[in-house]
Order: C-alpha cells, then structure tokens, then sequence
C-alpha cells in the first residue's frame, strides 16, 4: 500500500472566461447531488484499484469548486476520508473564483480541514478582467482579498500557520497596461498571500479569445512587451520574497504547493470526477468528459506508458523546477543513467542557463524561460 496525492475535478462554472481551454461546462444553478456522490464512488473505487493507504495531499480544482453549498463539501471530504484516510499533515487546496467568497464558504473550508485557499484574481483592473469574461471584476477582487485577510489569513505572529493563500495572476491580457499590471501586481504581493502563480497568457486555439484576436476584435498587448513585464514582475517577486520554484510558481519560504510538487516529481497521483486523469507507475488513465458518461462509468481511456516515455516525463517535469531533476532518483526508477543528455544539458550549462550539482541537473532562471526549446532539444533521445 501506498500514500497518494488526489485530485478532485469540479468541472462546472457559472459563466466560461474567454481564454480558457479547461474542460468545464456552465453551471447556472447548484451542482447536482448525483456528481458527489459518483465522485464518492470513484474515490473508493480508484483507491481499491491502485492500493492506496492514505491521501497524503488533495485538491479540488476546476471548472469552479467553490460552487459547491458547504453541505456538498462536508460531504465530499468527509466521504474521500471514509474512502482513505487523510494524512495528518495533508496539504488540503481548493480552488475558487474570488466572486464566491464568502464568510459561509470561509467557514465550511475551514471546519472540513481545508488547509489551502486557491483563488483565480487574474487581474486587478477592469479593463482586462472584462474583456476576458471573468466574473469578478476589480470591486469583487478587492472584496476577496478584505475577506480573506479577515476570515483567512492568520495573524503574523501566529506560529505555525495552520492556513495558507495562493493567488493566480495573467501576464499580458489584453485591455492591461504596464501601469494596471504592475498596480495589481503590488496589491497581490502585500495581501498577505504566501504563494503566487504568475501566468503568461496563453492564447489557445478555439477559444472566444482566440477567435476574437483572429478577426481583430480584440488587440493583444505587444508579446515583446508582455515577457518584459513577467520578468520584472518575477524579479518584484523575488524582491519580496517569493521564491521562483517552477517556470510560473513562486512562494514565501515553506509554501510550496505540496500538490503540484507531487506532480513535477512524478509521484503517483488519482484524479476522479469528469475529464480527470490519474496516473501511478506506468498505468495512466484519463475519465470521459462526457459527464453524462462519467455518472454511467463509461468513457475512461488508458495509456500504458512506455519506459522511455516515462523518462522523457520525469525529465520535462523536473526541469520545470528550480530544483531540477534528482540523478539517483532517475537511476534508481529507470536503472539507466541521466548522462543520455548529458550532449545537449552541457551545451546549456556552457550558455550559463543550466547548473549541475553533484545530486540535481537544473535549469536556471533564465533557462526555465527556454524551457520549451531545451524540452525539444532532449525529446530526441526519448521519442
Ligand atoms: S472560471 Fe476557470 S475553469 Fe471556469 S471558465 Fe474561467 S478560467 Fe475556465
């Protein structure tokens, strides 16, 4: 037996933002009882099939978690603790559109062990916020953020912090300029949050946005423009204190998300609800999207992963972080040795964008911005 982190997919939202390419469907009214109690079943299911002894991390993301009532999330974590239990030190995320924030959801997240608050700001100004379609405009965002340091956030002198806060912000939205940016920017780092991602927008094929930028709707602030504000706003970051740890994760010393390590590192992780993915040692499986499908178990797609593709995997998640990847690690899972792309990763090192140590291979800062380029260039060995 073994522990496992879980995701828990809530594919639903009230309204779809114009550049999102994230399986969910819209939602107008409450999310349907029939939806928790599958996701309880598959819980139990999955941990029977992949002889899971506890969960040692879980996050609930989306679509939109926090349209779930507080009963549903009494509910649903209280019925994955009967499926496993719950390790003591768990790192517990849920993710929510600040628009739903509230003292009742506060208080629901709070009394279930949620440890780990996730909400999806975006941006701070108006202009941008509208013109992608997000529900919370700055008024709303500005309202989470008053409740959060209310009803959230622990005082500072309060050791150890039981709760933690991560914001998301998008670099490069069209309707931001340099100055909103970076006035948003400002108001995120002394909010009190010990975690940020900072997104580069990323336009994706068959999105409104998308369409809307083709047909020249909408203007894209210059990309030129745009990677100059991320590597300042990375720099304010870490001016403040918030470490780089992953091409677009930066934390305050100690608030790395659990969870997502889990996934940079390769360890086992389930996913259940519709659309999710799983995938422990070679098996991977993917859930129908179909949530109609998924409530009638049909739809689930497996991949067994070749040993080279689990290396390429292991190699391209790893070098997404700081950290970089652990050479005995990959020795002792895959037996080989790392020195297969050793032609290409000192060719990096000698452009000054990668460093060894006598445990980790690693990209630096300014080679994680190439990270693409380096992933293309290691691809060859492997597929
Ligand atoms: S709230 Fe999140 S998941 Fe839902 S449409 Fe917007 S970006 Fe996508």
């Amino acid at each position: 037996m073994k522990p496992c982190s879980l995701y828990v997919h809530i594919p639903f939202c009230k309204s779809k933002c114009a550049y999102c390419d994230f399986f969910s469907v819209v939602c107008k009214n409450r999310i349907d009882d029939a939806y928790i109690q599958k996701l309880l079943e598959e819980a139990e299911m999955r941990a029977a099939q992949f002889d899971v002894s506890e969960w040692r991390t879980l996050y609930f993301g989306g679509g939109t978690p926090s349209l779930l009532s507080p009963n549903q999330i009494e509910k649903l974590i209280s019925g994955i603790k009967a499926a496993r239990p719950i390790a003591e030190d768990a790192e517990i995320t849920f993710e929510c559109n600040p628009d739903d924030i509230t003292i009742e959801l506060l208080d629901a997240l709070k009394a279930n062990g949620v440890n780990r608050l996730s909400a999806g700001i975006q941006a701070m100004s108006d202009a941008p916020l509208s013109v992608v379609g997000r529900r919370a405009r700055r008024a709303e965002n500005l309202s989470a953020l008053e409740l959060l340091s209310k009803h959230w956030i622990e005082p500072e002198n309060s050791e150890p912090k039981k709760r933690r806060l991560s914001l998301d912000l998008i670099c490069g939205l069209p309707g931001e300029t340099s100055e909103s940016f970076f006035a948003g920017l400002d108001e995120i780092i002394s909010c009190g949050a010990d975690h940020v991602s900072l997104y580069s927008l990323t336009l994706e094929e068959n999105t409104p946005l998308y369409n809307a930028v083709d047909s020249g709707k909408v203007e894209l602030p210059e990309i030129e423009e745009t990677d100059s504000w991320w590597i300042k706003a990375r720099d304010l970051l870490e001016m403040n204190g918030f470490a780089q740890y992953e091409v677009s994760n930066f934390a305050l010393k100690g608030c790395q998300s659990r969870h997502n390590m889990s996934y940079w590192k390769m360890l086992p992780y389930i996913g259940i609800g519709a659309g999710a993915t799983g995938t422990v040692g070679s098996l991977r499986y993917t859930n129908s999207r179909s949530i109609e499908d998924w409530l009638n178990g049909k739809g689930e797609e497996k991949e067994l992963l070749t040993p080279d593709i689990q290396k390429f995997e292991f190699l391209m998640m790893g070098f997404r972080t700081l950290e970089g990847v652990d050479i005995s690690e990959y020795k002792s899972r895959f037996g080989g040795d790392i020195s297969v792309i050793e032609p290409v990763f000192s060719e990096w090192c000698r452009k000054g964008l990668a460093q060894t140590t006598k445990e980790r291979w690693a990209l630096n800062k300014e080679g994680l911005l190439l990270l693409n380029c380096f992933l293309k260039e290691i691809m060859d060995f492997f597929l």
